[in-house]
C-alpha cells in the first residue's frame, strides 16, 4: 500500500479521500490555491502545497504545479477526485511517466470513454444496447438531417467530448435540427476544446439509471448495483437514490451484466460508472461511462457497505479488491443523497459567502459528506456543492422520512442553501410516488411557482 498520497482536489471530495486515507494509515498532500487557505481539506491533510492562483486554470488544473507538489512532498500516488484533472487521460500518462500512481483507470481507457461518440461504438461492439444514432461523429448539417429522418425526431446533439450537462442541443424536426448543428458545434469547441457532435435518438420521459462498476488488476469486475439520478435541473443532478424502485432484479442482472462488459471492453481497472437512459417501456441504452469516483458514490456504500474510496486506493495498489465474491449484489435497504448547494433554492443563483453558523443532523441513518465548518467563508470561484446529506433507511419510506427530519436538522447560516428545496421535493407527491423521470424537476417548478 502506498505511503503517501496527494490528494489533486478540494472541497468535500478532497475530505472524503482524506478519510479514506486515514483508515488506511496513508500519509496525505493537499494541494490548494490561495483562495482556498482555510478550506478544510487543507486543514486534516498531513501536508499541504499552495500550487496557485484561484481560478482553477492556474491551480487545480495546473498539471505542471500539481505534479511538482508531488515529487516535493515524496507522495507516491495522486487521487483526482471528481472534476478538474479527474478525466484528464493526458494528465493521468504524465503522473505515470514521472513514476506516480494515478488513482483510477489506464490513460487509455480515460481516453476511449472520454470521446463518447466513440464510446458508443465501442460498447455496441460488446453487445450492450445504445440508442440509435450516429456511428461515431456527425460531420455536416446534412448528414445529420438525413440521419434524424431515419430515426425519427426528436433527437439531440451531444458534444463527443462533453460532460457535466453541458453542450446537448435537442430538436424536433429538420429546421430546428439545421440550426442546432451550428450551435451545438460551436459550443463544444467553446467549452470542451473539440467541436465534434454525434446524434442521438432523444427519449422523452426517460429515467437516467447508473452502474456502480469496480474492477481490479487481477480480473476481477463487477458492479454494485444502480443508483438513479433523474431528479435533474438543466441535465445536473440534485437527488440520487439507490436503489431504483423502477428496477426488477431480473433488470439489476441484465443492466448490470451490460455495465460489466462495458468496463470488460475497455478494459477498465478501479472505481467507475456506467449511465444509462431507462426508457418507460423497460429498454436500456448505453449513454456513457464516467471514469472516476462520482459525486453520489456514497448512496451505493450505504446499500452495499463497500467503502468505494478504500476500494479505489487497494485497487490502484494492485492489491485485489476486498468486497466478498457473492452470486448477486442485493441492495441492504434504501439511500437517498441531497446535493446541498450554496445557492438561492427559489432562483437557483450562487451563493457564496461566510458560514456565521453551522450544525450538521446526525442520528440513526444519517450521513454529511462536507468540508464547510463555522467561520469559513465559501470563495466564489468553484463549484456550489458545499455538503452531500445522504441517509439511509429499510425501505424508501423510511429514507424519506429521515431525509426530511435531517434537512430540518441541518442548520447552515450566513448563506442561502438548496436544503429548502429538497425539503419541498421530499413533500411533493410525485417524488413520493418514485414515478418519477429526467424531467421531474420541470414539472416541480412548474407546480411550485402556480
Ligand atoms: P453529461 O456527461 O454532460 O452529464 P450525459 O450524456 O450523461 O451528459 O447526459 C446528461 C443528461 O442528459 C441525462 O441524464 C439525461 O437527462 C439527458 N440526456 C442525455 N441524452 C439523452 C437522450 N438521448 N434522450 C433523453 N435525455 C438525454
Amino acid at each position: 500500500m502506498f505511503s503517501k498520497v496527494l490528494i489533486a482536489n478540494r472541497g468535500e471530495i478532497a475530505v472524503r479521500i482524506i478519510a479514506a486515507c486515514r483508515e488506511l494509515g496513508i500519509a496525505t498532500v493537499a494541494v490548494h490555491s490561495d483562495a482556498d487557505t482555510d478550506c478544510l481539506h487543507v486543514r486534516l491533510a498531513d501536508e499541504s502545497v499552495c500550487i496557485g492562483g484561484p481560478y482553477a486554470n492556474t491551480s487545480y488544473l495546473n498539471v505542471t504545479a500539481v505534479i511538482s507538489a508531488a515529487e516535493i512532498t515524496g507522495a507516491e500516488a495522486i487521487h483526482p477526485g471528481y472534476g478538474f484533472l479527474a478525466e484528464n487521460a493526458h494528465f493521468a500518462e504524465i503522473v505515470e511517466d514521472c513514476g506516480l500512481t494515478f488513482i483510477g483507470p489506464s490513460p487509455a481507457a480515460i481516453r476511449l470513454m472520454g470521446n463518447k461518440a466513440q464510446a458508443r461504438r465501442v460498447v455496441s461492439e460488446a453487445g450492450v444496447p445504445i440508442l440509435p444514432g450516429s456511428d461515431g461523429p456527425i460531420s455536416s448539417r446534412q448528414d445529420a438531417v438525413d440521419l434524424a429522418k431515419e430515426i425519427g425526431y426528436p433527437v439531440i446533439l451531444k458534444a463527443s467530448f462533453g460532460g457535466g450537462g453541458r453542450g446537448m442541443r435537442l430538436a424536433w424536426n429538420a429546421r430546428e435540427l439545421r440550426a442546432a448543428f451550428d450551435t451545438a458545434r460551436n459550443e463544444a469547441e467553446k467549452a470542451f476544446g473539440d467541436p465534434t457532435v454525434y446524434l442521438e435518438k432523444y427519449l422523452q420521459a426517460p429515467r437516467h439509471i447508473e452502474f456502480q462498476i469496480l474492477a481490479d488488476q487481477h480480473g476481477r469486475v463487477i458492479h454494485l448495483g444502480e443508483r438513479e439520478c433523474s431528479i435533474q435541473r438543466r441535465h445536473q443532478k440534485l437527488i440520487e437514490e439507490a436503489p431504483s424502485i423502477a428496477l426488477t432484479r431480473e433488470m439489476r442482472t441484465e443492466m448490470g451484466q451490460a455495465a460489466v462488459e462495458t468496463a470488460r471492453k475497455a478494459r477498465y481497472v478501479n472505481a467507475g460508472t456506467v449511465e444509462f437512459l431507462l426508457d418507460s417501456d423497460g429498454s436500456f441504452y448505453f449513454m456513457e461511462m464516467n471514469t472516476r469516483i462520482q459525486v453520489e458514490h456514497p448512496v451505493t456504500e450505504l446499500v452495499t457497505g463497500v467503502d468505494l474510496l478504500r476500494e479505489q486506493l487497494l485497487i490502484a495498489s494492485g492489491e485485489k479488491m476486498s468486497v466478498p465474491r457473492r452470486k448477486q449484489i442485493s441492495p441492504i435497504g434504501h439511500a437517498i443523497e441531497f446535493r446541498i448547494n450554496a445557492e438561492d433554492p427559489v432562483t437557483f443563483a450562487p451563493s457564496p459567502g461566510k458560514i456565521q453558523m453551522l450544525a450538521f443532523p446526525g442520528g440513526p441513518g444519517v450521513r454529511v459528506d462536507s468540508h464547510l465548518y463555522g467561520g469559513y467563508s465559501i470563495p466564489p470561484y468553484y463549484d456550489s456543492l458545499v455538503a452531500k446529506l445522504v441517509v439511509h433507511g429499510k425501505d424508501r419510506e423510511e429514507a424519506m422520512t429521515r431525509g426530511r427530519r435531517a434537512l430540518e436538522m441541518l442548520q447552515i447560516e450566513g448563506i442561502k442553501t438548496s436544503a429548502a428545496l429538497h425539503h419541498e421535493i421530499l413533500q411533493d407527491e410525485e417524488y413520493r410516488s418514485g414515478a418519477i423521470d429526467t424531467h421531474f424537476m420541470e414539472r416541480f417548478i412548474e407546480r411550485r411557482s402556480a
